[in-house]
């Protein structure tokens, strides 16, 4: 069994997503290839809906995560909202028919532009970090002659135990109003012009494999729930963010269904159960959906390390250099050969530029690999870093594979450059 998805997986020794197979696909597309599994997107987001089922809820996809349109167009088809933390997301949302009504617009850094675009499509609400925000939003608001809804982002300043890179809820943190300064903010909130106070959020941080962190931050939230109702603010929705980890390697984090089933029953305990419920998953609706196509381009032996050359780089996906994320790699087509161990790397010059190492692969020159569960954060983190065109995405569905997005060529890397 390979870790991740089962809608990825070997049959007659060739990798399939789905039921086409990898090396097929790359036949016809190209590499460097994203391919990604329809049916495995649905299915979890499936498990959300179950565990929902029945609330009055709303599943925003953080779109941050794989923002192809085609992806959002699945996700909007299937009845989710949208987390924003761009005006470019925006235009995504809406190029690919997404309702803007189911659009919450995070992050610590929207501008004046970005707002008055925001109200102008009728988002659902800004998820508010700063107090400062809140005075520019109310100005925004007001000089457009409209209402903006808000919601407060609170820090609840747990841990939760995942990379400090991608941990977002603990004190020394940029994002989120802090805790204790929470009620304040909401009470300037309710006098400002152009606002109108209707949630309140959280979201810890990225590729959390606990339920733990989860609940003590759902708490100290409805404890806050608590204190800013008393305070005459009635708070209607409550956005429990995202945050939910996937397998990459051994990690067993809990499914969607065993987590928000968690949450909702301390929601019902707590007496908050009437309340419209948010979510804001990212990771865990797309990563394990997809993967990263790769020819083998030359093998190098040296003393130390020997060294597998892919046309994929640390411009294509680059969790591994960045987070140093471990990414199951695998062939394409098994061989009957006996294994070797290589660290697996790009054309990029950089020795950053990894996708994994020692990994054990019987591989040729003109083999092709996949990088497993690489459906989020790959793709929508590419850059043109030595001028290298992005790759070719590709949805599968059953046998039908459909090109998503063309390759990029060299022309387009410079179109908007110009010579003095
Ligand atoms: C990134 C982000 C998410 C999604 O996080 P995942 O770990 O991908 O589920 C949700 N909410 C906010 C505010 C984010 O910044």
């Amino acid at each position: 069994m390979l870790p991740g998805s089962p809608y990825v997986a070997y049959r007659d020794a060739r990798l399939h997503v789905e039921g086409c197979a990898l090396d097929d696909l790359a036949a016809r597309f190209g590499t460097p290839l994203y391919v990604y599994s329809r049916a495995a997107m649905l299915a979890a987001l499936a498990d959300y809906q179950r565990a929902l089922a029945g609330r009055e809820h709303l599943i925003c996809y953080a779109l941050k995560a794989n923002s192809n349109l085609a992806v959002l167009q699945l996700f909007a088809r299937a009845g989710c909202g949208f987390d924003i933390v761009s005006g470019g997301e925006l235009e995504r949302v809406i190029a690919a028919g997404g309702d803007p009504a189911k659009v919450v617009f995070s992050g610590v850094g929207k501008t004046r532009t970005e707002m008055r675009r925001a109200l102008d499509a009728g988002v659902m609400c800004f998820n508010v970090e700063s107090v400062a925000e809140l005075e520019v939003l109310s100005q925004v608001a007001t000089a457009a002659g409209a209402t903006a809804s808000v919601s407060l982002r609170v820090n609840p300043d747990v841990d939760p135990r995942t990379h400090p890179y991608i941990s977002t809820g603990l004190k020394g943190n940029k994002f989120g109003i802090a805790h204790d300064e929470a009620l304040a903010a909401y009470r300037r909130a309710a006098s400002l012009p152009g606002l109108a106070v209707q949630g309140i959020d959280f979201h810890i941080g990225s590729q959390i494999v606990d339920t733990g962190p989860y609940l003590d931050a759902l708490d100290r939230m409805l404890d806050l729930v608590e204190s800013v109702e008393a305070a005459g603010i009635a708070l209607h929705h409550l956005d429990l963010g995202g945050g939910l980890g996937i397998t990459y390697t051994d990690e067993r984090p809990p499914s969607a269904e065993a987590l928000v089933g968690a949450l909702l029953a301390r929601i019902d305990e707590r007496g908050h159960g009437k309340r419209r419920i948010l979510l804001e998953p990212g990771r865990s609706l797309v990563g394990n959906a997809g993967v990263l196509v790769a020819e083998v381009l030359y093998l190098k032996p040296s003393a130390v390390r020997n060294f597998c050359i892919v046309d994929a780089a640390m411009n294509d996906l680059l969790r591994p250099a960045m987070y140093e994320a471990w990414m199951a790699i695998v062939p394409c087509a098994q061989r009957n050969t006996p294994a070797q161990t290589y660290d697996v790397v790009g054309p990029v010059c950089e020795s950053g530029d990894w996708l994994g190492r020692e990994r054990a692969l019987a591989v040729e020159p003109g083999d092709r690999v996949a990088v497993l569960s690489a459906g989020a954060y790959a793709m929508s983190m590419a850059s043109n870093y030595n001028t290298r065109g992005r790759a070719a995405e590709v949805m599968v569905s059953g046998t039908d594979a459909r090109l998503i997005r063309d390759r990029e060529q060299p022309h387009e890397l410079f179109r908007g450059e110009h010579l003095l």
